[in-house]
Parts: structure tokens; C-alpha cells; sequence
């Protein structure tokens, strides 16, 4: 029996089981390997670890667990319950015995759609990104290029205009979405070019864009693309345990984590805020804080 079981080994739980391992708590975090940064070159954005590669990272957080009472497990959890007595949570892994715990923490994070765009995964996370704030900088005034239609592409161009004067829209052919002339008239008024014809290839040495193969044929020289697409949570386990979600499908929570199913928390980006290191693991604190007091509360009883 643990007293917390955190499902998720990345940012969030990581930093969730080093607050509750401090507090003396039995923990048992399970990790399936797959955080959502693993295709990435470096880390950007966090305080006192600015580029550091995103495997390091998370080993240098496992290897700070080792001095508290934290079990690690390599597996994937495939259901959580209560049990039938109501007193704990049950939750099977894919591989090993089925655990207990009082507590239940999720961090599973959430996985991103890619265009399936010939040449594309081999430049995803090297030269092809989603999120300005984590690799704008490094391209800062190069040849950036937009992957995606509608006003999120035009968003996303428009934000883009932080880091370099020089950025072009690309449509992404498997889906649709028309700008409006306002929305076309903002590019403009932004010197943000829209190409007519979707991409239909990344050229690339070695993962580094070169240039952006047209359905018309011509190539789009570019140095850096960013692309818009839906994101997915990694694991059902919230949903299927009754956690309330947003209409961008992350759980719904509370200032310290909490969620609606009591003894349930939910922290990173599997919850609602911003989606980021530095954010997970507050919110991993958070969630190991509220944990610890709801289990010093369970000494003082009803009053
Ligand atoms: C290409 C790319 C680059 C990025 N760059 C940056 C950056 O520079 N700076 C920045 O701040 N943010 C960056 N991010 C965002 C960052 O990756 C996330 O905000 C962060 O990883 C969230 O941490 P997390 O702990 O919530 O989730 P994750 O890091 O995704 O960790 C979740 C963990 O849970 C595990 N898991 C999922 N389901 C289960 C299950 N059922 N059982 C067991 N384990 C499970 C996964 O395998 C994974 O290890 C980037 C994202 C991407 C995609």
C-alpha cells in the first residue's frame, strides 16, 4: 500500500514525487517512457537549466529521487479504481502486480498531432517545432515558415513577427479552414506572406529545413517551420475515472491540482494551464503539497 501513486513520469510527477518523498511518503511513480518533449534537441525556458537536453533532465530528476522513498516503475498504467471498500485506489499496469495507494496523482501529459507531411518527423524537434517560446529564440531573424490553415496558422504567424521580420504561411493541405479577407488583411498589414498551394515535402540535411516542396513544384526556402495542430491527453485514466475536461480535452483543476473525483490530482500539461516545464513542475509541487495535507488532515479526523 503507497501513499500516493503518481501515473506519469515526466516534469510533473517527477517533481510531485520529490515534495511528497521529502514529506516522507511512500510513492511509487510509473513511467511509461514517453514524455512529451522526447524528440526535442534541448529544453528551453527553464530557470538554471536553459538548453539542456530533455532526456538529461529527466534523469538528473529521477536520480534526485533516489535518496527518498520513491519506488520507480518503467510500465504503463491501463486502469485505476476505487476499490470496492472505497478506501484506496487500485490501478493495473500493462506488466506487475496491481498497487494500491490513498492517493492518486496523474501527470501523463498530452501527445501532439503532426502533419504527415513527407519529410516532416525527420525534422520534428531539430528544425520543425510547435511552440515559439520554447524554440523561437534559436531562430531568431532566420526564414520562418507557418505549417497550418486558418486563423490559428495566422495566429501563429502573426506571433512569430517576435522573433523574425521574416515569415511565410504555408498551407497544410489535408485540412481546410479559409481565412477570412480581415484575417488576410492582418498578414498583410504584417508583411506575412500566404502561399496558395500546400506543402507537399520538407527538404532537409540532416533534419535542418531547407526548403518547402509546393503541390505547384516550387520550393519555399526556409530555415525553421512551426506548425498548429490538436493535441490528445497521453492516458484515459482521468477521463475514465470522472475527472471533468475542458473543451481543449485537458482536466479541469483546482489552485493546488485538485480535481472533481475526490482524491484524484491532475498535474502538467495534462491539466488546463500553460504547457510547459517550468509549469508542470510547479503544479507537480502544488499537486505533492495538497497530497501531503490532505493526508496530515486524515490524522486530526473530524473535528
Ligand atoms: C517538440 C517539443 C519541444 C518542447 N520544448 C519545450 C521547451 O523548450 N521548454 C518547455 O518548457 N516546454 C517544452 N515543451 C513542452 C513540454 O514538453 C511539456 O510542457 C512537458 O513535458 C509537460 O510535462 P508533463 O510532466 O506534464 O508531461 P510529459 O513530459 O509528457 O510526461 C508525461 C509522462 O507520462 C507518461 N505516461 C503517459 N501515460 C502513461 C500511463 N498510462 N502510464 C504510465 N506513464 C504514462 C509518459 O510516457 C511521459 O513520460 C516541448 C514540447 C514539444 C512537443
Amino acid at each position: 500500500m503507497f501513499d500516493v501513486i503518481v501515473v506519469g513520469g515526466g516534469p510533473a510527477g517527477l517533481s510531485a514525487a520529490l515534495v511528497l518523498g521529502r514529506c516522507r511518503r511512500r510513492v511509487l511513480v510509473c513511467d511509461a517512457g514517453a514524455p512529451r518533449n522526447r524528440r526535442s534537441q534541448a529544453l528551453h525556458g527553464y530557470l538554471t537549466r536553459d538548453g539542456i537536453a530533455p532526456a538529461d533532465f529527466i534523469a538528473a530528476g529521477r536520480g534526485e529521487l533516489g535518496r527518498y522513498d520513491v519506488a520507480l516503475r518503467h510500465g504503463v498504467a491501463t486502469r485505476a479504481c476505487r476499490s470496492t471498500d472505497g478506501s484506496a485506489f487500485e490501478v493495473t499496469f500493462d506488466t506487475g502486480p496491481v498497487e494500491r495507494a490513498t492517493y492518486l496523482l496523474i501527470a501523463t501529459g498530452v501527445a501532439d498531432e503532426v502533419p504527415a507531411v513527407p519529410g516532416l518527423a525527420a525534422c520534428y524537434g531539430r528544425s520543425v517545432f510547435h511552440c515559439p517560446y520554447c524554440d523561437g529564440w534559436e531562430w531568431r531573424d532566420r526564414r520562418l515558415g507557418v505549417l497550418a490553415d486558418g486563423v490559428s496558422g495566422a495566429r501563429l504567424a502573426i506571433s512569430l513577427k517576435t522573433w523574425s521580420a521574416d515569415v511565410v504561411v504555408v498551407p497544410f493541405q489535408a485540412r481546410g479552414g479559409r481565412l477570412s479577407s480581415a484575417w488576410r488583411e492582418r498578414l498583410a498589414a504584417n508583411q506575412i506572406v500566404i502561399r496558395g498551394a500546400p506543402a507537399v515535402a520538407l527538404h532537409h540535411s540532416d533534419g535542418l529545413l531547407r526548403d518547402i516542396e509546393l503541390r505547384t513544384g516550387e520550393r519555399v526556402p526556409c530555415d525553421a517551420l512551426f506548425f498548429a495542430m490538436p493535441q490528445h491527453p497521453q492516458s484515459p485514466l482521468a477521463v475514465s475515472l470522472g475527472c471533468m475536461v475542458n473543451d481543449k480535452g485537458t482536466v479541469t483543476t483546482g489552485r493546488l491540482c485538485h480535481t472533481n473525483v475526490s482524491g484524484v490530482f491532475v498535474a502538467g500539461d495534462a491539466s488546463h494551464d500553460a504547457q510547459y516545464v517550468v509549469v508542470a513542475a510547479a503544479e507537480g509541487f502544488k499537486a505533492g503539497l495538497a497530497i501531503n495535507r490532505a493526508l496530515q488532515e486524515r490524522l486530526i479526523g473530524h473535528e
